[in-house]
């Protein structure tokens, strides 16, 4: 449980402290809550709309970060403005912890990442087996963005809505990388850094369950019908579970979490 305060430790001093800090990184609710500021990856996606509700529950306050790094569809930076004030309307308890939000600009990744989100390039596989929709090195920059803002915003712990569970494919949403990630961070500013990862052990089905035991119908609502998560950026159509074309592996694997969320709710 995180409750180291945030502060400056010497470098000798705190091996130790940023080893435990660097496990800090999964943790299942419900959760204590925390007296500190949190900084979440917010994207606007169905993941990170879910971690916006379990940071406004767990933490006195929440920062949202979002990122420009070129992407082909722009439309969930449209869509995490949108999320942010549903949540602000219909949950009064939680809007007053919800503090700036930040777009940080990462044109250059967008320049060097030769993908499905950055190019006009095909859905599909590597020779190596990753998908063409992994873009290299993208978390491992975000969290050192958010917590370079973090440093100078006062916050040290960072929310992000990485997914052991569902893609498996992409290495940099792995705990291992994570926790490596996040001792070189803590030891690189010099402050133990936590990250958590609600998500990190749960299916698409289960991240719907969470949302509905933290916001009940509202919140699954907000998230069904704000958020985005469609890979080719279609934004037209809504489904029983949101807004997507349907038919590529996002869109395929948040229609089928809300299809086995459905019925078991029913
Ligand atoms: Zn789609």
């Amino acid at each position: 449980m995180t409750t180291q305060k945030p502060g400056w430790v010497s470098c000798a001093q705190d091996l130790a402290m940023i080893n435990q800090s660097a496990k800090r990184l999964c943790m299942n609710p419900p959760l204590k809550k925390i007296k500190h500021t949190a900084g979440l990856l917010f994207s606007g996606g169905q993941d990170s709309a879910t971690c916006l509700a379990w940071a406004l529950e767990t933490f006195d306050r929440v920062e949202t970060i979002g990122f420009e790094y070129g992407q082909r569809h722009d439309v969930e930076m449209t869509c995490r403005m949108d999320v942010r004030r549903s949540v602000q309307n219909e949950f009064p308890q939680w809007a007053e912890k919800l503090g700036e939000d930040h777009v940080i600009n990462l044109a250059g990744l967008g320049q060097i990442s030769e993908t499905s989100l950055t190019r006009d390039v095909e859905i599909g596989f590597h020779a190596n087996g990753l998908p063409t929709t992994f873009v290299p090195g993208r978390n491992l920059i975000f969290l050192n963005y958010a917590a370079a803002l973090g440093w100078r915003r006062g916050f040290t712990h960072l929310v992000a809505g990485m997914c052991e569970a569902d893609f498996s494919g992409y290495p940099d949403c792995r705990m291992e990388t994570l926790e490596a990630q996040m001792k070189a961070i803590s030891l690189g500013l010099g402050r133990p850094y936590s990250l958590h990862t609600p998500l990190m052990h749960l299916s698409k089905s289960g991240a719907w369950t969470l949302a509905k035991n933290l916001g009940g119908d509202r919140l699954v609502e907000i998230i069904r019908t704000k958020t985005h998560t469609c890979y080719k950026g279609v934004h037209d159509k809504l489904h029983d579970w949101g807004y997507g074309c349907g038919g590529c592996p996002a869109c395929e694997l948040r229609a089928n979490g809300w299809t086995e969320f459905s019925s078991r709710a029913a």
